[in-house]
């Protein structure tokens, strides 16, 4: 996590810094500030803290010579988690974050270690929620679970702070005159507070994302940051073309959500779906692909300017984004539950994914969980080891229909695994947003009653294409995108009927509903738009 650079390697990367001199005491970064980018030290000695609700500071490391300041914040150029300050006069090199990537892609053993490091460092500053906002709620709150999640899936550290047990919270409560009522509250690392926000108003608070630049017209507009659309980032960006990759919640897409993908090449003892999305997702910014998260995209328009095909994305707060390329990987969103009253509950009680957030939240408890596909069977082994038992209710005749054979093995092999078959949810019961009961009718037609404070769902997913309407790319009778042969117009294979955009992955009609052809289409997809835009690029031809 601390290595210290060679004078001889401090000698190569010299080439992409500017040297720069600190007195003591002076600050070479700040929590909630974007710094200046990687910082080596070559004389002097920095010590890096964090600081703690009540503005304590504690110390972290004190680096000298050799070594780097510098986590996955400064190669994204988002604000620092962490202070730095002068402890004698210190001379450093700076390394911006642009000039940080080229030099992770040219020095490739070097780049190992110094991007190592930086990802090892995030890991520590999630584990200690360090330099991240302050959540003061209580951990079963709907809204809480909310931004936690929210938090959680971008990788970003946060503390949670109970007012009923945690004095700190109560002297922030007093300190912002704030009504019980209004909790949740959010303090971020900058010293702004805010009233139960929304997830973007979160985002932009602690600098997850900002302002995207109207004059610029990148090569490609990826929509959708799950696996199709991480990879085409990476692929895209590694061959040189300008990359900017939308999401409106987080990286990752519904493999992210995954507890356990066990099927995906490479990984033989399985790998969560979130720490895989999160090395495409920092590979990705090793290329200078720039990510737009949370932003959603609601419109999409071809412009034809100076002879040349260009498109713009409008975005729900009306920024908008242009570019020669479009690439659809806006993935599926789960499908919800016919039950009348099911929104009263979703904010605390109703989960669409089973990560370890949702488990300690449930530990020791009983739960229903509905579904018969991979993603139910993968949720119902996560649960199991961590609650009393779960009730897993399927629609079919058996679990065999649609999962595998090594989910269902697994689940006959668990004892706190009860399976009914031919079995669906008719009510829900409770008070105040709070699941109290499950009635569920079995295969015989009776209802039973069961005692439940939280309902899991796994029944499939439909296309996330509304946003696509009115922009003439054809969709299938299900809603999912139409592409090469499918299609009038597409010329290329994964090419929309219209030219210049292109779909991939669960999106797209026809395709393999799994991480590994998502990431197979996404790497397809850049031999097409190489060919595309060299063609776009050519003169038009002349007419007699
Ligand atoms: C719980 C679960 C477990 C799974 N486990 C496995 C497994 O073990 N193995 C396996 O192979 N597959 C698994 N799958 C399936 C696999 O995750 C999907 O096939 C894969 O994620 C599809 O990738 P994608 O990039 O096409 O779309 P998605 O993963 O759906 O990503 C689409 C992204 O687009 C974003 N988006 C949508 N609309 C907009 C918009 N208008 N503006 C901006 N952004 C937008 C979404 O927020 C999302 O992040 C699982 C799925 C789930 C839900």
């Amino acid at each position: 996590m601390f290595p210290t650079l060679e004078p001889a390697e401090i000698e190569r990367v010299r080439q992409f810094g500017v040297v720069r001199s600190y007195g003591v005491s002076e600050a070479l970064e700040r929590v909630g500030e974007v710094g200046p980018g990687l910082t080596i030290i070559l004389a002097g000695k920095v010590d890096v803290t964090q600081h703690d609700t009540s503005g304590r500071r504690e110390p972290i490391v004190t680096y000298g010579p050799g070594a780097f300041i510098g986590e996955l914040a400064q190669l994204a150029g988002r604000p620092a988690l962490v202070d730095a300050y002068a402890l004698e006069p210190v001379e450093a090199l700076i390394i911006s974050p642009d000039r940080l990537r080229a030099l992770l892609i040219a020095e490739a053993e070097l780049g190992e270690q110094i991007m190592r490091a930086m990802i090892l460092r995030r890991v520590g500053l999630l584990e200690t929620g360090s330099g991240g906002p302050v959540i003061v709620g209580r951990a079963q709150n709907g809204d809480v679970l909310r931004l936690e999640g929210f938090l959680r899936r971008n990788g970003h550290p946060h503390q949670r702070l109970n007012p009923e047990t945690d004095q700190e919270a109560n002297a922030l409560i007093e300190r912002f005159h704030i009504d019980p009522g209004q909790l949740p509250i959010v303090l971020c690392p900058s010293g702004q507070l805010l009233r139960n926000p929304s997830e973007i108003e979160l985002a932009r608070c602690i600098g997850l994302v900002g302002p995207i630049d109207p004059n610029r017209v990148y090569d490609v507009a990826v929509v959708g940051a799950g696996p199709a659309g991480l990879a085409t980032a990476v692929y895209a960006a590694s061959e040189g073309l300008s990359v900017l990759v939308l999401d409106c919640r987080a990286f990752g897409g519904q493999a992210g959500a995954s507890a356990r993908i066990e099927n995906y090449l490479g990984f033989p003892t399985g790998i969560t779906g979130m720490a895989l999305m999160a090395r495409a997702y920092n590979q990705a910014q090793k290329f200078g692909v720039e990510m737009a998260i949370p932003d959603e995209v609601i419109g999409l328009q071809a412009l034809s300017q100076s002879d040349k095909d260009q498109f713009v994305l409008k975005l729900s707060n009306n920024e908008r984004v242009s570019a020669r390329s479009v690439v659809i990987a806006s993935g599926a969103r789960y499908r919800r539950l016919e039950v009348e009253n099911l929104d009263t509950f979703e904010a605390s009680s109703v989960h669409y994914w089973a990560s370890p957030l949702e488990g300690k939240l449930c530990s020791g408890q009983e739960v229903a969980l509905v579904g018969g596909g991979n993603s139910a069977g993968q949720a119902a082994v996560y649960l199991a080891s961590q609650v009393r038992k779960v009730w897993l209710l399927v629609r079919g005749p058996s679990l065999a229909a649609k999962m595998s054979r090594y989910l269902v093995d697994r689940i006959s092999g668990l004892s706190n695994v009860e399976v009914l078959t031919q079995t669906n949810i008719t009510g829900l019961e409770g008070t105040g947003g709070v699941l109290e009961a499950v009635r569920w009718r079995g295969a015989a037609g009776e209802e039973t009653r069961h005692p439940l404070r939280h309902l899991f769902l796994f029944i499939g997913a439909d296309p996330n294409t509304d946003w696509l309407e009115g922009s003439g790319v054809a969709l299938d009778s299900k809603g999912f995108v139409l592409t090469g042969a499918g299609t009038d117009g597409a010329s290329r294979p994964l090419e929309t009927s219209v030219r210049g955009v292109f779909a991939i992955g669960d999106v797209r009609s026809g395709s393999t509903k799994r991480v590994a052809a998502a990431v197979g289409e996404g790497a397809q997809v850049v031999a097409a738009l190489h060919a595309f835009l060299a063609e776009a690029e050519k003169p038009a031809a002349v007419s007699a």
